[in-house]
């Protein structure tokens, strides 16, 4: 048996899963292009001019692209009220799909609404105003209802608990039976990560910053999910050997050997963690290129609801 010291965990290849999920969903539009002569369709719609927002959206723009997915772009000025914004979201709703692309028809299947929205709009109140049917990032307050109740499907599962899944799930990595451990609780990422493990038969526990005993609990784990924002937090010690270890958190931290001057770090100790995990995600090229890829993926899912009756 291998001593600790020589122990090295299987590291996951998020940026090389996604290719592979971007490959199979590209063949996949193809075919509904050739046998239905219809290609799925994504708005992105953003608001104001904040540099991050600007750079996540042309990332997905250009992913679209790639599979073949049209994306229209809606670009709203900064000033833009929470009625008109509500509106625009309803006109996107009611589209009745008969954009005409090369030799075929786009299905606008998707609606997406970058966020964070500027401060003098109500985020919840813009994102329950997405039809359920094009909600592709499954923040819809009814699809996250369902994706808590037994028995039911929400017609989207939000893109990045749902690509952690997917990793688990292409690195073989069972989850029934499982301890699994989500560190983190937001509306985002946490919660909804606990809740499809839940359905997938986990027993799950959620971190959150008033727990106490993170580092015994977070060490009965056999899947750890970090998703807390703190870089580092999760050392190699507080890690079951052979856990596997998902890393959400994307964090910035100073790093003058850089021409940036920053490097992104998880929230987990990577270089401790690999001497006792059985497999982890890195950061940055784990979980990230998964977002995008889980965004393609429900924009198809929502176009063959439509197409494929
Ligand atoms: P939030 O800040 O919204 O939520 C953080 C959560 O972590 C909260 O529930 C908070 O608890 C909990 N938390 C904070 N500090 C601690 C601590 N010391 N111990 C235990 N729990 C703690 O962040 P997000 O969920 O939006 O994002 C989490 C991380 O994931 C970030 O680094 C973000 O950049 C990254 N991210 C990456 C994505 C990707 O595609 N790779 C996509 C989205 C996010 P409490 O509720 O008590 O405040």
């Amino acid at each position: 048996m291998a001593s600790q010291s020589e122990h090295k965990a299987t590291v996951i290849d998020g940026k090389l899963i996604a290719q592979t999920i971007r490959s199979e969903i590209a063949e996949e539009v193809r075919q509904l292009s050739e046998k239905y002569g219809k290609v799925p369709g994504l708005a992105v719609v953003i608001v104001g001019n904040r540099k991050d927002s600007q750079s996540y959206v042309g990332m997905k723009r250009k992913a679209c692209a790639e599979v073949g997915i049209q994306s229209f772009d809606m670009d709203l000025p900064e000033q833009i009220s929470e009625a008109e914004l509500v509106s625009k979201v309803h006109e996107l709703n009611a589209n009745p799909d008969v954009h005409v692309f090369e030799q075929s028809i786009v299905i606008l299947a998707g609606i997406l609404v970058q966020l964070p929205l500027p401060k003098h709009i109500n985020e919840e109140k813009v994102l329950s105003e997405i039809s359920l049917a094009k909600d592709v990032d499954g923040f819809h307050p009814l699809n996250i209802g369902k994706l808590a109740m037994k028995d039911r499907e929400p017609l989207f599962q939000p893109c990045t608990p749902k690509g952690c899944l997917e990793l688990l799930h292409r690195s073989g990595v069972s989850i029934k039976g499982k301890r699994a451990v989500v560190v983190g609780r937001s509306n985002i990422v946490g919660l909804p990560v606990s809740l499809l493990l839940l359905k997938a038969d986990a027993t799950v526990t959620v971190v959150h910053s008033r727990s106490n005993d993170q580092e015994s609990i977070i060490r009965e784990a056999d899947i750890i999910i970090a998703a807390a924002g703190q870089p580092m937090m999760i050392k190699g010690s507080w890690i079951k050997p052979g856990a596997a270890v998902i890393d959400v958190g994307t964090n910035a931290v100073d790093d003058p050997s850089r021409k940036t001057g920053y490097r992104l770090v998880g929230d987990v100790d990577f270089n401790e963690a690999c001497k006792i995990a059985g497999c982890i995600t890195p950061v940055p090229g784990g979980v990230g290129p998964m977002t995008v890829a889980m965004l393609l993926k429900n924009t198809l899912e929502g176009a063959k609801r439509v197409i494929v009756q």
